[in-house]
């Protein structure tokens, strides 16, 4: 089996799982309980939190553990008190249908994927109250911009203040795809709100936290026993935290020779793949390979290349598994017919070298058969 598909799951690497594993049996306890052994795990559930807070220059007290991402980004958008809200037209459906559920207004990308910066300027309005843009896209890996967002807020908030404008307006980011590839930092970032996913990083799925600054003000989804002070009941996920802290620490730990790995099988895939459009040419997570071969049908490629043992994406995942056209390619730009041919490879830590040549040389031959058999 040759894996392509890191963007959509991660396995759990050995090491996380390893780390997890006592607190499934023999540190089970309830970490609100009042014994001992339950205290214990406490403090080795606020560890964890410390050890992933660290990894993005934040403080334990400024996360709130999730049950991953989508709930994160839910979560982000409760510091809404009226409807305005905008958003980037890429981002992963989890942020449009939370967004759109606020009132909230789409944000244009340009060509190249990153943010119109110009149509972000003339659609703040004195009433927006969070602007939400994901660090990395999830369909074709695009690193927006953020610390210029960051400065283009701080400017508005200047001219209401000036004003004697009170609303407030925070920036979320949603860093999903991002923490595996990219060194974050919330500070430098200027972000108020920033979404994590541990199932993208070698660790458990359904696993997420939401950074929250002391500026936003965010409000539970769920009521109940008042954990993660009272911003999201429910009994903890301990193994799940502890392994995605022990995540986190591995990818910090192999970050840069990840990089320079990725960006070296990024070179391989451009150089030896045949008669393709590449789609994500710049600006993009080292990992991610967006390429169209137009005229083909993406979907019967990956039917064709999963028969020799290559697992693929056309676009995200979750707009395939619904039969939709992805809405970021559109957003960009594409036609209808460069859509249909697109293909996302995003590499992780299942591949190696050999089996980035061999990819190639097996996609151009399911590509060269397509073809063939068309013009038939
Ligand atoms: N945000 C981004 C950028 C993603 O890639 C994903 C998952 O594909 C999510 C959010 C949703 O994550 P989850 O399904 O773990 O809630």
């Amino acid at each position: 089996m040759i894996y392509l598909d890191h963007a959509a799951a991660t396995p759990v690497s050995d090491k996380v799982l390893e780390a997890m594993r006592p607190y499934f049996s023999v540190d089970f306890f309830n970490p609100s309980a009042a014994y001992l052994p339950a205290k214990k795990v406490a403090t080795d559930y606020e560890a964890a939190k410390g050890a992933i807070a660290h990894a993005i220059g934040a403080k334990a007290s400024d996360l709130v553990i999730t049950a991953g991402a989508t709930e994160a980004n839910n979560l982000a958008f409760t510091v809404i008190n009226t409807c305005s809200a905008l958003y980037l037209e890429t981002e992963h459906e989890s942020v449009r249908a939370v967004a759109k559920a606020y009132g909230g207004v789409a944000v244009k990308v340009l060509a190249n994927g990153l943010i119109d910066l110009n149509d972000l300027k003339t659609k703040i309005t004195d009433g927006t109250q969070l602007i939400s843009i994901s660090l990395a896209n999830n369909e074709l890996g695009t690193i927006q911009p953020l610390a210029e967002v960051a400065a283009i807020i701080r400017d508005v908030k200047i001219n209401r203040m000036k004003r004697g404008i009170k609303t407030r307006l925070l920036l979320h980011s949603d860093a999903s795809q991002a923490l595996n590839l990219l060194d974050i930092n919330v500070s430098r970032l200027g972000v108020d709100l920033l979404t994590l996913n541990a199932a993208k990083v070698y660790g458990p799925k359904g696993v997420g936290a939401l950074y929250v600054s002391h500026d936003a003000k965010i409000k539970p989804l769920t009521l109940g026993g008042g954990q993660e002070k009272g911003l999201r009941s429910g009994t903890e996920n301990v193994p799940g935290v502890i392994g995605f802290a022990k995540a986190v620490e591995l990818a910090k730990e192999h970050l840069n020779g990840n990089r320079k790995k990725y960006a070296g099988w990024r070179k391989i895939l451009l150089s030896e793949l045949k008669d393709y459009e590449l789609i994500n040419k710049k600006h993009c997570l080292d990992n991610f390979v967006v390429v169209s071969f137009e005229g083909l049908d993406a979907e019967r490629l990956i039917f064709l290349l999963e028969e020799k043992g290559v697992y693929v994406a056309t676009g995200a995942a979750c707009a395939a598994s619904k039969g939709e056209k992805s809405h970021a390619l559109k957003a960009i730009g594409l036609s209808n017919e460069q859509i249909a041919g697109s293909l996302r490879l995003t590499m992780g830590e299942t591949n190696n070298e050999t089996q980035i040549h061999e990819v190639a040389k097996i996609i151009n031959e399911v590509v060269a058969k397509e073809r063939t058999r068309l013009t038939k």
